[in-house]
């Protein structure tokens, strides 16, 4: 199993027990190495964190900004829920518009289906 690097920018600089390594006379504090990480990336949320509040403006920048408010329309505000009918005793399944409330039944195979859809864009 590879271990991989946290990449919080001063995970080294916390001293704790696990991030202190080395032989005696010459112990440094250590990034943490783990097999698994939070986002594939970090050792815990302080690490995350940091990363973050140092280069999440650059990384917005880099993958784009939003630069306009986005819009959920009619046409795609189709969600998928379920009910328990307590009198025939089973699982009534809909698709409802969160828009104009409008809700229709659906199959409980079209329910399980993830392809199947009323949105437009799926
Ligand atoms: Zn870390």
């Amino acid at each position: 199993m590879t271990l991989k690097y946290c990449q919080g920018p001063d995970c080294h600089s916390y001293s704790t027990q696990d991030r202190l390594k080395g032989m005696k006379g010459s112990k440094t504090y250590q990034t943490r190495r783990r097999s698994r990480l939070i986002y594939d990336e970090f050792c815990d949320t302080r690490c995350y964190n940091d990363w973050f509040q140092k280069y999440g403006t650059q990384a917005v920048d880099h993958f784009g900004r939003l630069k306009e408010v986005k819009h959920l329309t009619e046409d795609n505000a189709w969600v998928k829920g379920y009910e328990w009918n307590n009198r025939t005793d089973e699982c009534q399944h809909h698709t409802i518009n969160t828009i104009t409330k409008e809700q229709r039944p659906l199959t409980e195979s079209q329910f399980n289906d993830s392809n199947y859809t009323l949105n437009e864009r799926g």
